[in-house]
């Protein structure tokens, strides 16, 4: 298990599993000689893809931060992605219960970074956890609900739309402080509307880059994915991040990476961006 402290507050690394993408999906424009010196693909082309939540402990609130993939896939899209749901056991046995959770904040609605927020029960689509308030951005909601051609794929409804009926879930316009020491704030490329979460207490900070930078593998400004909507704009918000993260020497939380789920992304004595991991505690 991953954990670490900062200031006052416990991060905690839960994982639904993993699954698989394309290669080339995951790396856009890279060339593969390029990419698979970093990440290994299988016979069909694709790459072991890590799904990290993080859980936050203030000491007066239990903060989850995205929540997988979930069990609700059809059958047709886990024989693409395959569906591990491994969350909620992985809490289980670090003695965390749905109830514990607090709040829930999403860094966008694509479906393996949303899933574990409702579950079936019987007929009904309910919230997975049953007391907590969940946060997503009003314009990535607005944006899941157009169905746009190019993505519609990746937004399945019944892991958001029954929570925002019921008012579980508010829908944010912009940056946020959500509890004391943890705010959002957007970074626009992947969707327009992902935001980051940012974590400060004691003077220190790490932040959830989400799909900004999926894993180390993407500490390059120019290594986006395929499915970056906005690719320019993911460039311009990853110098941003940078120009903050470096010199204030924050821990960056990956969502995708299989392996290592944070790291402090600095710059070598060449001036190229390296991923330095974080001793295990
Ligand atoms: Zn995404």
């Amino acid at each position: 298990m991953h954990r670490t402290t900062i200031g006052d507050f416990e991060l905690t690394v839960f994982s639904d599993g993993t699954y698989f993408l394309d290669g080339g999906t995951f790396f856009g424009v890279i060339p593969k000689v390029m990419w698979e010196k970093k990440m290994r693909a299988d016979e069909k082309n694709r790459v072991r893809t890590g799904l990290n939540s993080l859980l936050v402990r203030t000491g007066e609130r239990n903060v989850l931060i995205e929540t997988g993939i979930g069990n609700k896939l059809s059958e047709r899209m886990t024989k693409f992605y395959g569906q591990p749901a491994e969350l909620l056991d992985h809490m289980h046995a670090a003695g965390v219960a749905p109830d514990d959770i607090d709040i829930v904040i999403n860094t966008h609605l694509h479906f393996d970074h949303c899933g574990w927020n409702t579950v079936l029960d019987t007929e009904r689509v309910v919230a997975t956890f049953p007391r907590a308030k969940y946060f997503v951005q009003e314009g990535e909601w607005q944006h899941a609900r157009r169905q746009f051609a190019r993505d519609r794929i990746s937004y399945i409804s019944e892991n958001y739309d029954p929570l925002i009926e019921t008012g579980q879930m508010e829908l944010l316009r912009g940056s946020r402080e959500i509890v004391p020491g943890i705010s959002v704030q957007v970074f626009p490329g992947h969707t327009a509307h992902m935001q980051a979460v940012i974590i400060e207490s004691g003077a220190r900070k790490a932040c959830y880059i989400s799909d900004l930078i999926p894993t180390r593998a993407h500490i390059d400004i120019t290594w986006g994915m395929a499915f970056d909507l906005f690719p320019v704009e993911t460039i311009e918000s990853k110098k941003k991040y940078y120009s903050e993260s470096i010199p204030q020497k924050w821990l960056t939380v990956f969502t995708h990476d299989p392996g290592q789920p944070w790291a402090y992304v600095e710059r070598d004595a060449q001036g190229q961006l390296v991923a330095q991991p974080l001793p295990e505690i």
